[in-house]
């Protein structure tokens, strides 16, 4: 037998792998599995045995399933067992075509959630499997398989959440992180809620929730349905609810609340026949990002049914319609459509992709917008050059501002997109022969207010960052190139520290997000409301933190320094390459070195890395010369001995091998020692010198951390490799 075919144990005469071998013994248990689904549709098969119905977006073993099935399983004894599939925070879903099937590879059957596929989408993930682990073979036992569980309902969610920590086989990275967070959740109140352990853990309440109903509850997360276009998006969105598969039957629901009552209500009252509908809990950000991406189709039914009602438009700035039902029939290259189409097409196209900018630029002999998707460009349009001013009037027109080719010149428009709505920047800029490039920058109200938790730090950079937001007053720089992702660290550290006692005041240009609880001041220079004033306005509002968008000339990083010495913690930011240079230009701003060596409390740098692309990021052995540089760099102590991954691309990631991004964050807590130097407006390498002592990691740094834990690649982070040591 072939090296790939090592996965089964002897014993086991239709060995798991051994299909294409034994043509015979496949074909037989085929037409039993067909005699069957005859009598039983998955839907069937599942309610009969309290399952959930499912149809795998990929049929493959996700990475972080076959990370969990190492470490929790064995190689499996039969050729039919349950396929793992997908993860839900510390539990293993596995799938079957047959709910009767035996072999779960050892995994502890409480850690593992029971879905049915049907017998071609089996076959094709069992390819998938064979494959994967006669690569890399998987161990013959394992201890956990003996593991006895508890009394989960007794213990509740949080006794719960205690025994796993103790029992489960969490890295001891995770367990630090884990604890870090527990520590976290539990400082807001007495008892933790399946909410709390959400924030800890994407899925981890809902994990514990299975546990504590003895795997009775159908769980699982939102991000394995399939698009759907059969209820209107309105509805799945005022409830929280998403369908996972909707059978002949029965709608399997994924709901935040666990129930679907007051959604069935509203269906039925909307003149719908009843439907049976069952329902599957699901946390309600996996529900949300479920409905978003549903709203980011082509498809002109689901945007038909939308009602407009929903949408909130202010009155301030200049709102522009777009039809997704419209854009769905232009075709980019026919030449019928008019200028105002294309641009909408454009616009559209830029924002359904989750592109970050969209840049229209004269090229050669012709015109084309060109979208930032991940940090990346990417022509999505061109048009003969004689479109390009007529494209530049249209947008203009959109904003505002005046047709002036010579100036540079900043604006604001507003995009309705079916129910959702965009805000626009736009920046016009002169170029050659009377030519102008205009810049819009999505500024997306739907993406939300990230959460700490949501950045996968380490428990080093959660402690500095809790332990600065918890201080009563001193100055916190966040710095980084643009499109680095500084806002939304920004707003993610405030929203820690968002409660009712605490007054929060920001003032912004512009504000990104709108988040309750927080006190956003918008400038305005045609009234005089810049960063410089707008904080001595904002002083007199007795703020506990102070927000200030940028620190962009001395009078405002003056201003901001002295508020940080008079009660308040100040937060800024600020344009320089490194977290230490940061300190070096506020001093070349003219910031006298004593005050701010009494205010800094700490400076954060940032920059995005692609992040692999879950789907076909590809394993690959650390060679000696990659063990010596990790060393060298001091980002491991002894070699590594997991495999770090490379890109590949496949259709999830439009052929890229990357799939959005993980914020790299270089944080420089400030300790007596470096207050010294900062005094002494000391030479950069002594402070780097000093820093390095208190346990500062630079930006390659962290980005070696993140290449160890597979989020992305040694290639992405090369460029940072002047920062390493
Ligand atoms: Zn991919």
């Amino acid at each position: 037998m072939p090296a790939v075919l090592n996965i089964p144990p002897p014993q086991a005469s239709k060995s798991f792998g051994s299909a294409g071998n034994s043509p015979g013994a496949t074909i037989d248990a085929r037409q039993v599995d067909a005699r069957q689904a005859a009598i039983l549709s998955i839907e069937g098969l599942a309610l009969q045995y309290g399952m959930m119905p499912l149809t795998l977006l990929r049929e493959s073993c996700s990475p972080e399933a076959e990370r969990l099935v190492r470490k929790l399983g064995r190689v499996p004894y039969v050729a039919d067992p349950w396929l793992p599939v997908t993860t839900l925070g510390p539990l293993l879903v596995m799938a079957h075509h047959n709910p009767r099937a035996g072999d779960l590879w050892g995994v502890p059957p409480f850690l593992v959630i029971r879905v049915v596929i049907s017998q071609e989408q089996y076959q094709n993930t069992r390819k998938d499997l064979v494959n994967r682990f006669g690569q890399m073979p998987i161990s013959q036992s394992n201890a956990m398989e003996q593991l006895q569980p508890p009394r989960f309902d007794e213990l509740g969610l949080e006794g719960s959440y205690n025994w796993l920590v103790e029992n489960y086989p969490y890295d001891d990275a995770e367990k630090v992180k884990l604890a870090g967070f527990y520590e976290a959740q539990k400082s807001k109140g007495e008892k933790l809620e399946m909410a709390n352990f959400n924030v800890m853990q994407r899925n981890l309440g809902i994990a514990l929730q299975y546990l504590v109903s003895g795997s009775k509850q159908l769980v699982l997360s939102a991000a394995e349905a399939q698009r759907q276009t059969f209820f209107p998006l309105p509805l799945l969105e005022r409830h929280v609810v998403y369908p996972l598969y909707i059978g002949r039957h029965v709608c399997f629901m994924l709901s935040a609340t666990g129930d679907c009552y007051k959604f069935e209500d509203e269906w039925i009252s909307m003149g719908n026949p009843a439907i049976k509908i069952v329902a599957v809990l699901a946390d309600t950000a996996t529900i949300r990002d479920a409905i978003n991406r549903a709203g980011a189709t082509f498809d002109p039914s689901a945007v038909a049914s939308m009602d407009s009602a929903s949408l909130s438009v202010a009155d301030d700035a200049n709102v522009v319609e777009i039809s997704p039902e419209d854009m769905a029939r232009v075709n980019p290259q026919n030449p019928a459509h008019g200028a105002e189409e294309l641009v909408q097409w454009a616009l559209f196209t830029a924002i359904r992709c989750r592109a970050s900018d969209l840049h229209l630029e004269k090229f050669y002999n012709f015109t084309r917008f060109r979208a930032r998707m991940d940090g990346t460009m990417k022509t999505i349009m061109t048009a003969p050059e004689s479109q390009h001013n007529r494209f530049v009037a249209l947008i203009k027109n959109w904003a505002g501002i005046n047709q002036s080719r010579a100036e540079c010149q900043d604006g604001r428009l507003a995009l309705s997109i079916g129910r959702r709505r965009v805000d626009v920047r736009l920046a016009a800029v002169p170029t050659r022969r009377e030519f102008q490039k205009l810049i819009m920058r999505f500024l997306d109200k739907q993406d939300g207010v990230k959460r700490l938790s949501d950045f996968n730090l380490s428990q080093r950079q959660i402690d500095i960052l809790t332990r600065t937001m918890q201080r009563d007053q001193g100055l916190v720089l966040v710095t980084g190139p643009t499109g680095s992702g500084k806002t939304t660290t920004l707003y993610a550290l405030l929203n820690s520290v968002n409660d009712e006692g605490v007054n929060i005041q920001t003032i912004e240009d512009p504000i990104e997000y709108e988040i309750e609880g927080i006190n956003q001041t918008q400038t305005n220079n045609h009234r005089g409301l810049d960063f410089a004033n707008g904080l001595r306005a904002l002083l007199r509002a007795d703020p506990d933190i102070i927000l200030i968008g940028e620190s962009r000339d001395a009078e405002t990083a003056g201003a901001a320094v002295n508020a940080s010495l008079t009660g308040h913690l100040v937060l800024t930011t600020l344009h320089a390459n490194d977290s230490l240079r940061a300190v070096t230009r506020l001093l070349a701003m003219g910031v006298e070195k004593y005050l701010l060596a009494d205010s800094l409390a700490l400076s954060q740098a940032q920059r995005l890395a692609r992040r692999l692309c879950n789907y076909c990021k590809q394993p690959v052995q650390v060679t000696q010369e990659i063990q010596e540089l990790f060393a060298k760099q001091q980002v491991i102590s002894q070699p590594v001995t997991t495999p770090i991954f490379q890109a590949r691309g496949c259709d999830e990631c439009h052929g890229t091998g990357y799939a959005g991004r993980v914020a790299l964050m270089e944080l420089c807590e400030v300790n007596s020692e470096l207050r010294d130097l900062v005094e002494e407006a000391a030479p950069m390498s002594a402070m780097r010198a000093a820093a390095f002592k208190n346990g500062f990691k630079s930006l390659y740094q962290e980005g070696l951390t993140q290449v160890i834990g597979g989020a992305t690649s040694l290639d992405e982070i090369k460029c940072l490799s002047y920062t390493g040591l």
